[in-house]
């Protein structure tokens, strides 16, 4: 099993590659450029590969979160700990079929949101709170999530489509633009809460 964490660490990279080298918007070198998002839309890659089933949901902070700071308080510490508990169980944002028997082998979470929550500590955070509570409001810096999930899949054949449920626990969350590569070729479009079906 933890061989498979290099093999999807490149191809994500791969993929990513593939998916963004051409992509039309003239943001910098095809990295989300977290200072251009469009709150309500993020994006969605997949590819299936053989066994191998990877999904990168990346949106704004706010869609999930409803905030893009450095948590201030207590209260948004718990709403940041709520949500990453959250994203590292995809079957709540994700429905795959059953009879594609598919396992998690891997999930990453990725934000600079994640970064300063888990490397302060609460004594930092109260002293920050105390001497520079106000300074945060007044920056307008934009954050994405990015969240990475490996699959194996016993009978991939059986992978025909993929429901977004996400949207359901995050009406923040409006639409995403999907990008998919899987045996039957490319595939793009938009997700939303009423049209939420991938099919394969
Ligand atoms: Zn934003």
């Amino acid at each position: 099993m933890p061989r498979l964490a290099p093999l999807a660490l490149a191809l994500t990279a791969v993929v990513s590659l593939a998916l963004h080298a051409h992509e039309p918007h003239d943001h910098a070198h095809g990295s989300h450029n977290a200072a251009a998002h469009q709150h309500g839309v993020g994006t969605l890659d997949i590819v299936i590969d053989g066994q191998q089933l990877l999904l990168e949901l990346s949106t704004p902070a706010a869609d999930l979160l409803g905030f893009e700071h450095a948590p201030h308080n207590q209260t948004q510490r718990d709403q940041l700990d709520s949500l990453m508990n959250t994203l590292r169980q995809p079957e709540k944002l994700f429905a795959l079929p059953a009879a594609a028997q598919c396992s998690l082998d891997s999930a990453e979470l990725h934000s600079p949101l994640f970064a300063l929550h888990e490397h302060s500590s609460d004594d930092a955070h109260a002293q920050h709170e105390h001497h520079h509570g106000h300074d945060d409001e007044h920056q307008h810096e934009h954050a994405d999530i990015t969240a990475q999930y490996s699959y194996s899949c016993i009978t991939p054949t059986r992978l025909e489509h993929l429901d977004v449920t996400l949207f359901d626990l995050f009406p923040g969350s409006e639409k995403l633009i999907l990008q998919a590569i899987t045996p039957q070729g490319q595939q793009g479009g938009e997700l939303t809460v009423t049209d939420r079906r991938v099919r394969f």
